[in-house]
C-alpha cells in the first residue's frame, strides 16, 4: 500500500505531510497528573492515523476520540477524510486547546476538515442516549484513543476501552506495550479481537515535576480491536 495518497479533496497526502502539520499542533499547557495527561507525539500520531487510514478506517468514516487531549488524533483523523469527528474529553483546558488546534488547520487552508464536535464530559458521562447518530446515542464507525494507563486512576484504560466498544466495532487503543497478554484476555472476554499491533517509544516530556531526565522514552503499543473481523 505504499505510496497510498488521501484522496478526500483538500487533505493530507503524505504521512511527513501529515506528521508536520500535527507536530504544529498546541499541546497541554500544564499537563495535569490526575488525568494523565500525556501528549501523543506528531510522529506517532502520524503513524497511527495513517495505519487507520490505510486499513479504511478513517475515509468516509464517523470517528470518535476518546480522552482527547489537546486534539492531535482527532484533528488528524479530521485531515484524512474522516466524515465526521467527534472529542470527548473531561478537562476544560486542554478542551480550549483543542478548538484552538481544530480552528487552526481551518485557517491554515484545509477548510474541507470534516465536522469536528466536541463533548466536555468524563467518557463515564456518556450514554446511549446523550449524542445521536440515529437515535442511539454517541456511536461512531471507529474510535481512537491515547488513553490514561491507569498509573493514576486504577483501571482508567479498561474504562476506557469498554466504553469505545460500546461506541463503535472498531477501535485504536494505545497502551503499555506490557500490556499484550492482558489486552487479549480482555479482547476474548469481550468478543473482540486484536487484529494488528504497531509498537512505538513514546517521548513522554518533562511535563511533570516528578520527572527527573529531560524526555524519557516508554515502550507503548496501539492495539486495532474489531468485533467484526
Ligand atoms: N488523546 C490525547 C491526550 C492523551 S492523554 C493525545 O493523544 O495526545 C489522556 C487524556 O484523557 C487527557 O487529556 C485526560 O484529560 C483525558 N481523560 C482522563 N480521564 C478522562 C475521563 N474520565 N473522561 C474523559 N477524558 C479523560
Amino acid at each position: 500500500m505504499k505510496g497510498k495518497t488521501a484522496k478526500t479533496e483538500g487533505v493530507i497526502g503524505s504521512k511527513a505531510g501529515l506528521a508536520r502539520i500535527l507536530s504544529g499542533l498546541k499541546g497541554f499547557d500544564e499537563a495535569k497528573v490526575r488525568l494523565e495527561q500525556y501528549i501523543t507525539d506528531g510522529e506517532t500520531a502520524a503513524d497511527i492515523l495513517w495505519n487507520m487510514y490505510i486499513l479504511g478506517d478513517i475515509d468516509g468514516k464517523v470517528i470518535v476520540d476518546l480522552g482527547a487531549g489537546t486534539g492531535i488524533l482527532g484533528v488528524g483523523a479530521g485531515l484524512l477524510g474522516a466524515k465526521k469527528v467527534i472529542l470527548v474529553e473531561i478537562d476544560k483546558t486542554a478542551l480550549d486547546i483543542a478548538k484552538e488546534n481544530i480552528s487552526k488547520v481551518k485557517s491554515e487552508g484545509y477548510s474541507s476538515v470534516c465536522d469536528m464536535e466536541v463533548i466536555g464530559k468524563d467518557i463515564e458521562e456518556i450514554r446511549n442516549k446523550e449524542r445521536c447518530e440515529g437515535t442511539k446515542g454517541l456511536k461512531g464507525d471507529v474510535v481512537v484513543e491515547n488513553p490514561p494507563f491507569g498509573t493514576k486512576v486504577r483501571h482508567a484504560d479498561i474504562r476506557f476501552l469498554e466504553k469505545a466498544l460500546e461506541i463503535a466495532n472498531v477501535v485504536y487503543s494505545l497502551h503499555k506495550s506490557e500490556s499484550k497478554g492482558f489486552l487479549e484476555r480482555f479482547a476474548a472476554g469481550k468478543k473482540a479481537k486484536i487484529t494488528h499491533i504497531w509498537r512505538y517509544d513514546l517521548p513522554l516530556k518533562a511535563a511533570f515535576a516528578f520527572h527527573t531526565r529531560r524526555i524519557r522514552r516508554i515502550s507503548v503499543s496501539c492495539f486495532r480491536f474489531s468485533t467484526t473481523n
